[in-house]
């Protein structure tokens, strides 16, 4: 591992006070946390400093506005462990707060984002926040894609170490990084542009790559198809994707028209038709790979859930709980389908992480990582 983990000095922190950054960014509904599945993956880390005697001061951003509030993970951490918060992010509140910390108790301060020095990573923001601890542990792999203040600032002038949700994601994505072979790579979702530099990483380490969802389209559209109304991105340049024999293309595709829900060849389009999913026959052909593969990475829908379109997903989220290989799967919406149906245990690793995922498997590492190998240790 290159990155040293919070477990192996925790003994040497009792009475310190650890600013961990913690992965509790959570969507919020009506006020309450509506997908818990990353603040019970941070309780470890919170639990094993806590027990060991620590004082834990929590830092995390939440929502894409600056004035969200941490309100709501509050309100759901405080029913699990004892936890006090504050109302402000490094001002003085927050220093009197983290000061007032006995061993073991964990305080949960305000949305880093309040601070424009946060995402600037402003050297003055960075002293301030250094201010409230003696020790930083970045438990927030999902946000260690940014080079922000409390991602790659703190590292930069205190001890730091690595929290055990890093680790797991590290570990399960860069085992993802090395299939074994036969190997197999799913695809899926929108936003071709997001996915594309995968796409090309995963080409020079997997056998095969599947790619369905909305990315598909793109390659219809590429390959000359009508695609009809079907969402597409903005000219991608793919053309010598299409020649590249490592990837697999859905063979038929559910389409939605004035006729209702019918599924068609995906060289038979009509101007009137809108694909939305892949079809039953894709899920055929990918049966058996699965099965053979030794690693199988999943990211992103096969189709547009939100309207209704989910069973290719789900059917494909049992075929794959059932493989017998190392299988991987991450990305919001795709561990969303994964959850609803129960079949969470069903996987070697679900990835908590979104765009950081995404950017480790396309670059191999992330700034938080590079922060933490380059950062100072106790003693
Ligand atoms: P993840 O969060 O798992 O990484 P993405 O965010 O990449 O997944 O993709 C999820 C989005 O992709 C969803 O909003 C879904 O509706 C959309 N999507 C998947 N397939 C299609 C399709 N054929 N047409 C339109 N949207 C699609
Ligand atoms: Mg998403």
């Amino acid at each position: 591992m290159r990155v040293e983990s919070v477990e192996t000095v925790v003994e040497a922190l009792v009475g310190h006070t650890v600013l961990l950054r913690a992965a509790l960014n959570v969507p919020v509904l009506g006020g309450r946390v509506s997908n818990p599945f990353r603040l019970e993956a941070a309780l470890k880390t919170v639990s094993l400093l806590s027990a060991h005697g620590v004082k834990v001061v929590l830092l995390s951003h939440i929502g894409d506005a600056p004035t969200a509030s941490m309100r709501p993970v509050y309100d759901y951490l405080a029913q699990k462990i004892p936890l006090s918060c504050v109302d402000d992010v490094a001002g003085p509140k927050a220093v009197a707060a983290a000061r007032a910390l006995k061993n073991g108790e964990v305080l949960l301060i305000e949305n880093l984002r309040r601070e424009p020095g946060e995402v600037q990573n402003n050297e003055h923001f960075v002293r301030r926040l250094a201010a409230l601890g003696d020790v930083y542990v970045n438990d927030d792999f999902p946000a260690s894609h940014r080079a922000h203040a409390s991602v790659v600032g703190l590292p930069s002038v205190m001890p730091s170490y690595a929290g055990l949700q890093f680790l797991a994601e590290l570990e399960g994505l860069s085992h993802a990084l090395e299939p074994r072979s036969p190997s197999l790579a799913i695809l899926g979702g929108a936003k071709f542009v997001t996915k594309e530099p995968l796409i090309r990483a995963l080409l020079t380490k997997y056998d095969t790559v599947f790619v369905g969802g909305a990315l598909a389209t793109d390659f219809f559209k590429a390959k000359g198809y009508e695609v009809g109304k079907s969402l597409v991105s903005v000219s991608p340049h793919i053309s010598d994707l299409l020649e590249n024999s490592k990837i697999m293309l859905p063979t038929d595709v559910t389409v939605e028209n004035l006729h209702g829900r019918e599924v068609k060849a995906p060289d038979a389009l009509l101007p009137t038709d809108t694909i939305y999913d892949i079809g039953p026959a894709t899920l055929e052909q990918l049966k058996p790979y699965i099965h053979k593969a030794k690693t199988v990475l999943w990211n992103g829908p096969m189709g547009n859930f939100e309207k209704g379109f989910s069973e290719m997903t789900e059917d494909l989220a049992r075929l794959v709980a059932r493989a017998p290989g190392y299988s991987a799967v991450g990305g919001g919406d795709t561990i969303a389908a994964i959850e609803k149906l129960g079949l969470n245990s069903k996987f070697e690793f679900l990835s908590t992480a979104g765009g950081a995922m995404l950017d480790f498997l396309a670059h191999g590492t992330v700034p938080g990582i590079e922060a933490l190998e380059k950062g100072k240790k106790l003693g």
